[in-house]
């Protein structure tokens, strides 16, 4: 029976940084290069002779995402090792990586145990073209990669996508990485078993996945593959499987190396690293610079505005419009109500534009957002009158600094002289007598419709309550 196996997946997740340069030479590091073999020279091409040296500011950036998960520094001694193995996309024949000595030790993210974070170096680009040729691109050879393991404690497919998306915050808070998935960024393996007793089962490690969407269907694709291979009487093999995103499905792609193939050693051309020595790399340095990290920021929006989760989320996934909001918020007097309303516009007003044609911040101000809220709440603007402004505003931008005076200029401004709005109410009476005569009869919700067809003849710039109560009026004398 299904229900009998427990799943367990341990995560890989290779990032790659955010440097200025390369992981051993002074070449350009710029994912965003097209053209190929461009930013390459001898160190990164395996030239005999040349000698690699560390980028310092990849180390930092590990120590970081390792002080911000709770790790254990590498402080008094860490390496890089050669792992040895041929393929086109590696020039020198063997990878610059770290293997007993990583930068950091354990840690936690998300209530799930890290195993470690390294410093490697990114391999080449093959590509293959239809006729049966192969090329490597080697601009990204050699670009500083660090790479996550964790322990194999998470049991559903859903926890793992938590892990990922809360990691590429993590290295985007952090100026670690862009940590694009669809980009190649950041890539994530799934190692996955599923056993009925307290032993571990054999695992499969699933490559290709370049979405958080493919990240938790392949796992739950897997758990549901291997339960129906040891239930039919088989066996799971120990293989790289990848995943194919047109049939979402895994599919079978090698037999696994084992660690020892790779025949680790020191790399002799490189220098073994004592952090501590380090001035800029101390923890308390490395601390001082961190920004407000995803959870901080999470736990304060919660504390200070008791905002939905879902809300919080997409405040906390971009930064951008997290300014945004604070500076409406501080705006709104941290008013708490005030706020809802203004939170209400921002996730779904402001943020569908946003989505729609880009960041034009430069249109609406969050000083002039919050003002629209304000003249909401004091029944001075419509519901749909605010967001017709928010959008032309956004379109078009301020016309002043005072969204009252922009709102009459465009005619949005809610109606609320009764005079104006009594010659209206007149005349819907005499169009619609008879839907007059059933709420004299005791229709209620023929009054709804009056009122319907005042917002529609005001296009929507009328106060609905005060349409409400001129209808009122005008039916109980007659
Ligand atoms: P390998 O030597 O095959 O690379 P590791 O012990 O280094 O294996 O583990 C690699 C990854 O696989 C880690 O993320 C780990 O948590 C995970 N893992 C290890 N054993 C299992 C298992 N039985 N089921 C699922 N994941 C596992
Ligand atoms: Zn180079
Ligand atoms: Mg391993």
């Amino acid at each position: 029976m299904k229900e009998d196996y427990t799943p367990t997946i341990g995560l890989e997740i290779h990032a790659e940084l955010n440097t200025n340069t390369k992981m051993f030479c002074k070449c350009k590091n710029d994912p965003h290069q097209k053209k190929p073999n461009v930013n390459i020279c001898p160190v990164c091409m395996a030239h005999p002779g040349t000698l690699p040296v560390i980028n310092k500011q990849a180390v930092k950036h590990v120590l970081k995402v390792g002080k911000a998960t709770g790790g254990k520094l590498a402080m008094d001694f860490t390496e890089f090792d050669r792992k040895n193995y041929f393929y086109p996309d590696i020039p020198k024949g063997y990878q610059i990586s770290q293997y007993k000595y990583p930068l950091v030790s354990g840690g936690s993210l998300v209530g799930v145990d890290v195993t470690r974070i390294h410093l490697e170096e990114d391999t080449a680009r093959s590509q293959h073209d239809d006729a049966g040729h192969s090329f490597v691109d080697f601009n990204r050879g050699g670009l500083p990669l660090m790479e996550l393991v964790t322990e194999p404690v998470i049991d559903s497919a859903e926890i793992a996508g938590k892990f990922a998306r809360e990691l590429q915050l993590l290295l985007r808070y952090l100026g670690a990485s862009e940590a694009n998935m669809e980009k190649g960024q950041m890539r994530v393996e799934a190692n996955i078993s599923v056993s009925k007793t307290k032993k571990f089962g054999t695992k499969v490690e699933v490559k290709n996945l370049n979405s958080f969407k493919s990240v938790e269907r392949a796992i739950e694709h897997e758990i549901v593959r291997q339960i129906e291979v040891l239930e039919s009487g088989g066996e799971i093999v120990q293989e790289t499987r990848g995943w194919d995103e047109n049939k979402q499905e895994t599919f079978s792609q090698r037999k696994k190396e084992s660690s020892d193939e790779y025949r680790y050693f020191p790399d002799p051309d490189l220098p073994k690293l004592v952090i501590k020595e380090i001035e800029d790399m101390q923890e308390d340095v490395l601390e001082k610079e961190f920004p407000e990290l995803p959870w901080e920021k999470r736990a304060r929006y919660k504390k200070d505005y008791d905002l939905k989760d879902e809300d919080n989320d997409a405040f906390v996934q971009d930064t951008k419009l997290a300014g945004f909001f604070e500076d409406m918020a501080e705006n709104l007097d941290n008013d708490k109500e005030l706020i809802k309303t203004g939170v209400n516009y921002l996730a779904s007003d402001l943020v569908s534009l946003i989505k729609a044609k880009g960041w034009k911040d430069e249109n609406i101000t969050p000083v002039y957002f919050a003002d629209i809220i304000k003249l909401v709440n004091d029944k001075k603007l419509s519901s749909r009158g605010a967001k017709d402004l928010i959008i032309v505003t956004y379109n078009e931008g301020m016309l002043s600094n005072d969204p009252e005076k922009d709102a009459e200029v465009k005619g949005l401004l809610q109606k609320s002289d009764e005079g104006e709005l009594k010659k209206i109410v007149e005349k819907i009476l005499k169009e619609h007598a008879s839907v007059v005569d059933d709420y004299k009869n005791g229709k209620e919700s023929a009054l709804q419709f009056l009122v319907g067809q005042g917002m529609k003849a005001t296009k929507g710039s009328a106060n609905p309550q005060i349409l409400k109560k001129l209808f009122e009026e005008a039916t109980k004398g007659s």
